[in-house]
C-alpha cells in the first residue's frame, strides 16, 4: 500500500525509539568505548528528540500515533525515558562484556555495515548493525533490538550476505535486546546456505511481481501503519 497506492503511513514513537538507540550504539562503538553513558544518553536523547519532531511536524495529532500501550502522545514521553536507560545499559554491558567488533578487510569496524548482494538473482542490500569477532576466522552477526519482533530469516540473509561479501565464516548470530539488557540466545547459522535463503528471496520477488499481497488481518493490525486505509483491518483505532 504504501509502495504501490502511495499511502502515508502512520507515524510510531517506537520507529524513533529504535534509531535513535541503534545511533547512540553506534557512537558509542566508533569512539571505542570511549564515550561515556552520559554521553551516550545525550546522542539517544538528541536524535530521539530530532526525529520526533520531524514527524510531529508532519503529524502534529498524537492520537493518530501508533501505540502499543496508552496514547501516542504518552508513548512518545514513554520511550524517551525508556531509550535513556536502555542506552546507559548499553554502555554497562559492552564495557562489562567487551564484545570484540571485527574489522573488515578494508580496515572498516563492521558497524552498520552496508551490503548488496545478489541471492536467488534478486538484489539485496541493508545494513547490519554489527559484526563480532569470534575468533580468527569467524564472526558472529549481531542485531540490535528495542522492540519484541525478532527474525530468523534477516540473520540468515546477514549470514550470507557476510560470506558472499567478505569470504568469512558465520557459525552463529544473535540480537542485543534492549529491553532485558544483555544478547539472546545464539541462533545456529552455520548450515545456512545461500541457495535456500536465495529461493526464498525469489519466491518473495517473484510475489512482488505477481501483485501477490494476501491481506492477512488479526493481531498485528493494532501494530500496522497502513491500518488507517486497509479494508481488511481489525484494528481502526
Ligand atoms: S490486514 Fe492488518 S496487518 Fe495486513 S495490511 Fe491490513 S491492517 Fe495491516
Amino acid at each position: 500500500m504504501q509502495r504501490i497506492e502511495r499511502v502515508t503511513a502512520l507515524p510510531a514513537a517506537w520507529s524513533h525509539h529504535g534509531t535513535a538507540f541503534h545511533h547512540a550504539a553506534e557512537q558509542v562503538e566508533r569512539s571505542n568505548r570511549a564515550m561515556g553513558a552520559d554521553e551516550a544518553v545525550e546522542a539517544f536523547s538528541e536524535r530521539y528528540g530530532l526525529l520526533v519532531n520531524a514527524a510531529l511536524d508532519k503529524e502534529p495529532n498524537t492520537d493518530r500515533w501508533l501505540s502499543a500501550s496508552g496514547s501516542g502522545g504518552d508513548d512518545i514521553e514513554r520511550r524517551y525515558v525508556l531509550g535513556q536507560e536502555q542506552t546507559r545499559h548499553y554502555v554497562e554491558w559492552v564495557n562489562e562484556t567487551q564484545p570484540e567488533v571485527w574489522t573488515t578487510p578494508d580496515d572498516q569496524p563492521a558497524l552498520e555495515l552496508y551490503f548488496m548482494v545478489e541471492l536467488g538473482g534478486v538484489k539485496v542490500r541493508g545494513y547490519i548493525d554489527q559484526l563480532i569477532a569470534e575468533d580468527e576466522a569467524s564472526v558472529r552477526v549481531r542485531d540490535l533490538k528495542t522492540g519484541t519482533m525478532k527474525s530468523k530469516f534477516q540473520l540468515e540473509t546477514y549470514k550470507v550476505a557476510v560470506t558472499q561479501k567478505y569470504g568469512v565464516t558465520v557459525n552463529r548470530g544473535d540480537w542485543y535486546l534492549a529491553k532485558n539488557g544483555g544478547l539472546s540466545r545464539a541462533v545456529k547459522l552455520d548450515e545456512v546456505t545461500e541457495e535456500q535463503v536465495g529461493e526464498r528471496f525469489a519466491a518473495m520477488d517473484a510475489g512482488v511481481k505477481r501483485g501477490d499481497f494476501e491481506p492477512n488481518p488479526g493481531f498485528s493490525c493494532r501494530f500496522c501503519d497502513m491500518k488507517h486505509a486497509c479494508s481488511f483491518s481489525t484494528s481502526k483505532t
